[in-house]
């Protein structure tokens, strides 16, 4: 590859918010040794970044790395150069995505489904979250959860309907203004 799809895709995610000091990152593996997940990835936080800078777009975004973050931010928490790789790590899965990369995992059915539930009801719905996860991905999975739903239920932790926050409407100008960029 090229010197001009390397900076085209380093550009590309150093744009990203939060992801503009990805240049500064020295390697030093700390998000690797610290990321709860990494032994599923592919390539580790460190070599995803390092990819990045050299511009390996495809066989990053094709790679399972990237779609097993599981936002703890102990990479973030612990860089020394703050280079926030977790933010790095989602940035590269919305370019994956819209460019039809397709994930190798259930996090996006998982994000879709909580971001809805958001949307909806301006809080986290449980109950609705899960039900609908489960539908989209395996329902038989489900019935491994209903002991700890019914436990949930019973001691009222876990509500059958939604509860709505007031100022759905601020709410909602809140999200679109970050759906149109405004959160950078
Ligand atoms: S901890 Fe920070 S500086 Fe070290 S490799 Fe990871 S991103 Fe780079
Ligand atoms: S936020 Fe994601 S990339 Fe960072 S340590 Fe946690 S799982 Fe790993």
């Amino acid at each position: 590859m090229g010197d001009n799809a390397q900076t085209t895709f380093l550009d590309e995610v150093a744009a990203l918010p939060a992801c503009g000091k990805i240049s500064e990152c020295i390697q030093c593996g700390v998000c690797s040794g610290s990321c709860t997940t990494a032994t599923h990835w592919e390539y580790p936080p460190r070599k995803v970044i390092a990819m990045v800078r050299s511009g390996l777009k495809d066989e990053l975004l094709k790679s399972n790395s990237i779609w097993f973050c599981v936002s703890c931010y102990l990479c973030t928490a612990r860089c020394p150069r703050d280079i926030k790789p977790a933010s790095i790590v989602h940035g590269l899965e919305s370019i994956a995505l819209k460019e039809g990369y397709k994930p190798p995992t259930k996090t996006t059915t998982m994000y879709k489904t909580f971001s809805e539930s958001i949307v909806n009801n301006g809080r986290i719905y449980e109950f609705g979250f899960m039900f609908k996860y489960y539908l989209q991905t395996n329902p038989l999975a489900a019935l491994k959860m209903l002991p700890t739903a019914l436990n949930l239920l019973a001691h009222k932790r876990m509500p059958l309907t939604p509860k709505k926050v007031k100022g759905k409407a601020d709410l909602r100008i809140i999200i679109n203004k970050l759906s149109a960029g405004g959160g950078k």
